[in-house]
């Protein structure tokens, strides 16, 4: 992946998945949308079926409840969660070879 380099074509983020919350996350998440924690927690996350973290919550589609779409970005950036920073080279799911247009241009 020495050339791969993020288009920011925002289908990480489409992915149909968990995005798991370290134990802080959800603090430092509740503090940037000004909510209590309980109100976050509650309205935007899920406890997963290992029941080792929560996971923010997804749309209808399969994409992050903080996906926005056009232009794709993040409604939360500055605080998202380390799995998202670390896509693709720390965390990835499988088959995301085939989603990433930043691996598409690596292949090509
Ligand atoms: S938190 Fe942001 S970067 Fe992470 S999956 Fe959701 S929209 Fe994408
Ligand atoms: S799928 Fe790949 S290129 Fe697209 S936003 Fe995510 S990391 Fe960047």
């Amino acid at each position: 992946m020495k050339n791969f380099s993020c288009k920011r074509c925002g289908n990480c983020c489409k992915w149909s998945g968990y995005v798991r919350l370290l134990d802080e996350e959800a603090d430092e998440i509740a503090d940037f949308l000004g909510m209590e924690l309980h109100f976050f927690t509650g309205n935007y996350t899920v406890i997963t079926a290992d029941r080792r973290n929560l996971s923010l919550i997804e749309k209808t589609d399969g994409s992050c409840i903080f996906f926005i779409a056009d232009p794709p970005g993040c409604a939360i950036h500055p605080v998202k969660p380390r799995q998202c920073r670390d896509f693709p080279y720390r965390w990835n799911f499988p088959g995301w070879q085939d989603e990433c247009e930043g691996m598409k241009m690596d292949q090509e």
